[in-house]
């Protein structure tokens, strides 16, 4: 079976995690024909519009007008096709720049910078020496690869874990027999709270802490010791890599299925959190709230774009 690895806006660390493997990457070669795969290997655009292949592996967000392109290309010649990774299933970290005009993003990357004397945006347009030189166009939003195009599969995960690299792995296999499974999203329909090692006694958080602020213990769950964990609302399948080195959820697997909105449905919880003897007055909570620094970064840090808030420009 011939597989198609692509990028599109992606930090890189996506392609990277699939060397996490190891040396059962060499056993999926072995199963696969890679044919391309740009961070990889020196593949140029017309490799791909040349080519044929059956499962394309897809991470990044769609935020130009080429990569939009590209991705419509790359559905066109698979069939099967999988958002791997939070930019590619919910728009992830470059998502958070739908908080922004496109333009005004173009002026702080290319005027604004400290370091820049005579800035200048690039123009989609250029002539230089009589040539004209054209640049893709840096669209209004950021968008999940599933609002530009069907998807098959979604493996979630900033970057996705090993296991569910495996898993990813295991459902290709199944591709190659001819078996077409039904789970869509690989990672738990449960959420995260329920694969997290600490203890949880559901109290009402005192106050809200950020990470640095506090020495958490490392045995009890950390919303309950004021530090704002997404886990219960985030899907499960990372094995909670992040709260076994004391750090907090920050929800890159994605909502757990039957949550409307991640944000919404976290900062509700989070307000309701508790129970008993254990109760704050609202006021109190809503001090804490007052706390966070970045409510949005923090709340829709992996999935602005799939917010329900609408557009927040
Ligand atoms: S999901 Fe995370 S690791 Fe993957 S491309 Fe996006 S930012 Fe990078
Ligand atoms: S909120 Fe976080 S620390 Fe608490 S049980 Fe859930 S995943 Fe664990
Ligand atoms: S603990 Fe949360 S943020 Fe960390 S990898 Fe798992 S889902 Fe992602």
């Amino acid at each position: 079976m011939k597989v198609i690895v692509d990028w599109l806006a992606s930090c890189g660390g996506c392609d990277v995690s699939i060397l996490d493997l190891g040396v059962k990457i060499l056993d999926v070669v072995k199963e696969f024909e890679i044919i391309y795969w740009p961070v990889a290997l020196d593949f140029k655009k017309e490799d791909l519009k040349s080519s044929e292949a059956d499962i394309a592996i897809v991470n990044g967000a769609v935020r130009t007008s080429e990569q939009e392109e590209q991705l419509k290309l790359i559905r066109d010649k698979v069939d099967v096709l999988i958002a791997y990774g939070s930019c590619a299933c919910f728009g992830g970290i470059p998502g958070l720049g739908n908080l922004f005009k496109s333009e005004d993003i173009l002026k702080t990357a290319y005027v604004e910078t400290p370091s820049t004397t005579e800035g200048k945006i690039p123009q989609e347009v250029t002539k230089v020496d009589g040539f004209e030189l054209t640049l893709p166009k840096f669209l209004e939003d950021v968008k999940a690869l599933d609002d530009v195009v069907d998807i098959d599969y979604y493996v979630p995960g900033c970057p996705p874990s090993l296991s569910t690299i495996e898993e990813m792995v295991e459902l290709m296999l199944k591709l190659k027999k001819g078996e077409r499974p039904e789970k869509k999203v690989l990672a738990s329909d449960k959420s995260l709270c329920y694969e997290c090692p600490r203890s949880k006694s559901f109290l009402r958080p005192p106050t809200i802490n950020r990470p640095h602020e506090v020495v958490a213990d490392e045995e009890r769950c950390l919303l309950e010791q004021g530090i704002i964990c997404l886990g219960f609302v985030t899907r499960g399948g990372c094995g909670a890599r992040c709260v076994r080195v004391n750090m907090p959820c920050r929800g890159c697997y994605g909502k757990v299925p039957n949550a409307f909105d991640f944000g919404t449905e976290a900062i509700t919880a989070i307000a309701m959190a508790g129970t008993g003897e254990d109760y704050l007055p609202p006021i109190r909570i809503t001090e804490a709230v007052d706390r966070i620094k970045d409510v949005v970064g923090l709340l829709y840090q992996f999935c602005l774009p799939k917010s329900k808030l609408g557009d927040l420009k």
